[in-house]
């Protein structure tokens, strides 16, 4: 790396001599995040077989500050040759792998976690850097991934111990046990919002499972996921036990394609999602696809209107609603919807939106300009409908990036796709209801089936809301908390599997039953 000269501010570097060929570009580094240049500069951007290799795509890929639109690096991803070193590299390695006893994964879980922690500030500042996520926000990121690493720590554990459990046959001449085997090499392709934590979620029961890895991280925030690569080759995890390939969706369908994959785990769109689960049914190769989300908050006439704007705008405007669990429709309960949405556009009036340059920003930028560009779109279509916009509805003015007022919508009808589709954005669609039937009804009434939220201070009767939503995890008077050993993954359109927990193990492994005379 060839530091070329400092403005006010500002680092501008000229990148870089690769070692196949040069790529010059100029870069822009806020000197406040003081992102180490390691995680910055990656001249050999893929990881296979344990050791770090140059990209062969014939092109480099960018990586942009969403909090400027200004480049801050780039690297070389890899060619489609690469992805098949890489399976080749995952599939020698399981070999080995699969036979090491669940203590010792435990340990390279354990390990995973604590580097994850002892880089806790270079990785905070690098996902304000890359994903736009405020402090507080990229913190919580870290730490999530960190526990999640050390929760599948304590489960690999206790694996030993449950397999070859004899199974009573009913017929003396017979004994049965059953073991659970790893699958194979797993491909595991993840999105932007999320990126540390997303992988977290799928590397950790993979390994811990007994299966090997080839991770194909999203393009636009591929830097920070390269960060298991650098804790892989710290703590000595064997060879080809986990491989990075970084790319655009050519790779991703390489991966899928390649078959010496047994198993992909995707995170992401339902279109993509859909192209992954095509891929794999091609190779009968079993599939989780953690889709999106067009999740109800349901606010009870009971609730604490101080309590609900906090749990409601959380819900929403938390990662710049760039979550596939944002609760993204609003019902609340007629008596209370005038009060209540009063309160809320006081909140939303208070909230902070700005870049990493400000300490005390609440909600960043979108993280890509795609994605920038496709809430913009949004909002426009809002505007030429005529729905009633009470908040927001529109880019914030006059500033570089890709930021977007925290905007909310009132009397939206249910037919229109502010209601029906994920927007992946801090965009608000409001209804109020009757009856708590209702709630209900408008609540399933979607083709996902993610999450949900119910807010009432008499909670039992708020928790028994919860039990008829259609959603794979309902929150009751608090908002998108999601613990290392609580299922995580939608019903319908949603996705199919179960992340976390024992049911994100399952994900990795195979029944396999032994009977054999006594
Ligand atoms: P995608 O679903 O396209 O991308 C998710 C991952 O799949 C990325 O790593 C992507 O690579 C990869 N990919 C793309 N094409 C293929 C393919 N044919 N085979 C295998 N992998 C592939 O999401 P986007 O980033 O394009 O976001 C689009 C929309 O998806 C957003 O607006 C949002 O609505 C939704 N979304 C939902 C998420 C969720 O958590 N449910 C997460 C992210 C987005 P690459 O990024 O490099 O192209």
């Amino acid at each position: 790396m060839d530091e070329q000269q400092t403005i006010a501010g500002t680092h501008q570097f000229r990148l870089i001599e690769m070692e196949t060929r040069a790529v010059t570009t100029t870069f822009s580094r806020p000197q406040h995040l003081n992102v180490p240049a390691d995680l910055l500069d990656r001249p050999k951007a893929v990881f296979v077989n344990g050791r770090w290799q140059v990209g062969r795509a014939a092109a480099p890929m960018i990586s942009i500050d969403p909090s400027t639109a200004k480049a801050f690096s780039s690297f070389l991803p890899a060619s489609p040759d690469q992805v098949g070193e890489a399976t080749e590299a995952a599939e020698r390695a399981f070999a080995d792998w699969r036979r090491t006893s669940g203590g010792e994964r435990s340990r390279f879980l354990s390990a995973i976690a604590a580097g994850l922690r002892d880089r806790k500030a270079d990785l905070v500042a690098l996902q304000m850097l890359n994903n736009g996520k405020p402090r507080y926000e990229a913190e919580i990121d870290v730490d999530d991934a960190a526990a999640t690493f050390d929760y599948y720590a304590g489960v690999a554990k206790d694996l030993d111990a449950e397999q070859g459990r004899s199974v009573a046959l009913g017929d003396d001449t017979l004994a049965g046990a059953t073991h659970f085997e790893p699958l194979g090499p797993v491909g595991l392709i993840v999105a932007w919002n999320f990126p540390m934590v997303t992988t977290a979620w799928k590397l950790a029961p993979a390994l811990a499972a007994g299966c090997t890895a080839v991770i194909k991280p999203s393009e636009f925030t591929t830097l920070a996921e390269l960060v298991y690569a650098d804790l892989a080759g710290q703590i000595g995890l064997p060879a080809g036990v986990l491989n990075i390939i970084p790319g655009g969706g050519e790779i991703g369908a390489a991966l899928c394609a390649d078959r010496r994959i047994r198993k992909i785990s995707f995170t992401g769109s339902n279109a993509t999602g859909s192209r992954v689960m095509a891929a794999a049914a091609s190779r009968i190769v079993p599939v989780s696809l953690e889709l999106g989300g067009k999740s109800p908050i349901i606010i009870l006439e009971d609730a604490d209107i101080a309590q609900a704007v906090e749990i409601a705008a959380a819900g929403i405007f938390f990662n710049c609603g760039q979550m596939c669990s944002a609760t993204s429709r609003l019902l609340v309960a007629e008596g209370i919807a005038e009060d209540f949405t009063t309160a809320l556009l006081g909140k939303a009036d208070q909230l902070i939106v700005a870049g990493h340059e400000d300490p005390g920003a609440q909600i960043g930028p979108l993280t890509t300009p795609e994605q920038f560009a496709k809430v913009k779109a949004v909002l426009e279509k809002a505007r030429a409908d005529g729905l009633d916009c009470i908040a927001g509805g529109s880019a914030v003015p006059g500033r570089q990036g890709f930021f977007i007022e925290p905007s909310i919508y009132r009397n939206v009808p249910t037919d229109h796709p502010l209601w029906r589709e994920e927007i992946f954005g801090p965009v608000l669609a409001i209804r109020s209801f009757t009856s708590t039937d209702e709630a209900v009804a408008l609540a399933n009434d979607t083709d996902f089936g993610l999450a949900a939220t119910v807010v009432g201070t008499d909670g039992d009767a708020a928790a028994a809301v919860a039990r008829n939503l259609d959603a794979g995890h309902v929150w009751v008077n608090t908002s998108q908390m999601i613990f290392p050993n609580t299922a995580w993954g939608g019903f319908k359109a949603s996705g199919i599997g179960r992340e976390l927990g024992p049911w994100g193990l399952s994900a990795y492994r195979g029944v396999k039953h032994i009977t054999r005379a006594a």
